[in-house]
């Protein structure tokens, strides 16, 4: 039989990977729930509509990387390749418009048919934010503020660069789309075949191509800037404005349009230089009209979504455990009155190993392996009394205490 493997592109997360992983989750957690934001899980299939017609029938997402497949019951479904469109169905078909603003933040697996390679996988984990219902500037600075807590609070912050621009309301990209598309047809020949198909039904895609050939025409086409009419551009430098006042850093990059079709105004990207072609490690931005696409009517959004095993391995230092007591019995009949003292220090909160088998000095052993602080030793004579020897690992000192006041000297 051919050896069991997992499929390409998935992992199996244990270990520090996953300690790591947990920190990112759990850091992400507390710092926006701070916000106001609550968790929301919605389900990790959705009907293929959901995606398809929400993130645009030309994203790359869409047209590329999406794992569709047809149930018994002759259902199109997909795995959810990220997590903003299944929160918006969730908003309107549980009819959350009565009530707003919503706030919520996500995290869970994530599916993509892409390349593997480092930071790119089949399978892997977003944590994300949405807040609906809010149209003003102040929306797009308190969730990039957040962003940007986020990582600072996991150590990354000068590791990282918030990199932001804004495209405007339905009119201005209109009005930009037209200008782009004449400059690039004049261009036709010289760009690449991927953005030779993108031009009729994607041109905005074409400033994120990553190809030589079209980064070279790129670099002359007209500026998103010239084409903001004046209530976008005043938005734009309201939300600058903001983020100057809370002394958060960034670089506006005329370039970054961000792959998805529903995005207006605001979009950011926070990048790092440390993992090679897949710096991105957060990205976001406002999405006015995906709620009203979705048939839930006139209501703002805005969120962004980080992977989190990106993340993960920009963190240098190991995740420490919590240093367990180790709790071992010596000679006959110990075992039942080990068993008991473990149970009652972990009732009080404490984190114990138990060893069970072996003599004294292999236990001793794995005491240390486990990085244990301190050991709880039980001989014949101390469980005859109701007493154990308590041995400090670090200092090697070692006493005598009763066991009632056990809970008390660990304390
Ligand atoms: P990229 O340009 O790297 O393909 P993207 O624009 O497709 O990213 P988003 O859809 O904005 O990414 O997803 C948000 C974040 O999720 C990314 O910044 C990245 O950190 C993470 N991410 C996206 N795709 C993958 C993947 N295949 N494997 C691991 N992480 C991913
Ligand atoms: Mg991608």
């Amino acid at each position: 039989m051919a050896k069991i493997q997992s499929v390409r592109g998935t992992y199996d997360l244990y270990g520090d990977a996953k300690r790591k992983m947990k920190k990112v989750t759990a850091t992400g957690a507390s710092v926006v729930e701070k916000y106001g934001f609550e968790e929301i899980e919605t389900p990790i299939f959705e009907f293929t509509e959901v995606f398809a017609r929400n993130l645009g029938d030309t994203s790359d997402i869409v047209t590329k990387e999406m794992y569709c497949f047809e149930d018994k019951g002759g259902e199109s479904l997909t795995l959810r390749p990220e997590g903003t469109a299944g929160v918006v169905r969730a908003f309107v078909s549980e009819g959350m418009q009565q009530n707003l603003p919503v706030k919520f933040y996500y995290h869970g697996p994530m599916f993509r048919y892409e390349r593997p390679q480092k930071g790119r996988q089949r399978q892997f984990t977003q944590f994300g934010v949405e807040l609906l219902g809010v149209e003003t500037p102040q929306a797009d600075i308190e969730v990039i503020a957040m962003a940007y807590e986020f990582l600072q609070k996991l150590g990354l912050g000068n590791q990282v660069t918030v990199e932001i621009n804004s495209l405007g309301d339905a009119e201005s990209r209109d009005a930009y789309r037209q200008k782009l598309v004449a400059y690039l047809k004049q261009h036709f020949d010289e760009l690449s075949e991927d953005s030779k198909n993108r031009l009729e039904r994607n041109p905005l895609r074409i400033l994120d191509s990553k190809e030589e050939c079209d980064k070279a025409v790129i670099e002359n086409a007209p500026r998103y800037a010239d084409s903001l009419n004046e209530a976008s551009r005043q938005f734009f430098a309201d939300v600058l404005h903001g983020l100057d006042l809370l002394n958060i850093k960034y670089r506006v990059n005329d370039r970054l349009v961000r792959g998805l079709d529903y995005y207006s105004h605001t979009v950011f990207e926070l990048t790092t230089d440390k993992l090679g072609a897949q710096g991105t490690v957060l990205a976001g931005g406002r999405y006015n009209g995906l709620v009203a696409q979705m048939g839930g009517g006139d209501v703002a959004g805005i969120g962004w979504a980080c992977g989190v095993e990106r993340l993960s391995m920009l963190l240098d230092e190991d995740v420490a455990l919590p240093r367990p007591i180790a709790v071992i019995p010596v000679g006959e009949d110990t075992n039942d009155k080990a068993l008991e003292v473990a149970y009652q220090l972990r009732l009080a909160g404490f984190s114990v190993e138990q060893s069970y088998s072996g003599n004294m000095k292999k236990r001793m052993a794995k005491a240390n392996k486990v990085n244990a602080c301190k050991a709880i030793i039980i001989g014949s004579d101390e469980a005859a009394n109701n007493t154990v020897m308590l041995k400090d690992l670090d200092s090697g000192e070692q006493k005598i205490v009763a066991q009632t006041d056990l809970i008390k000297e660990l304390n």
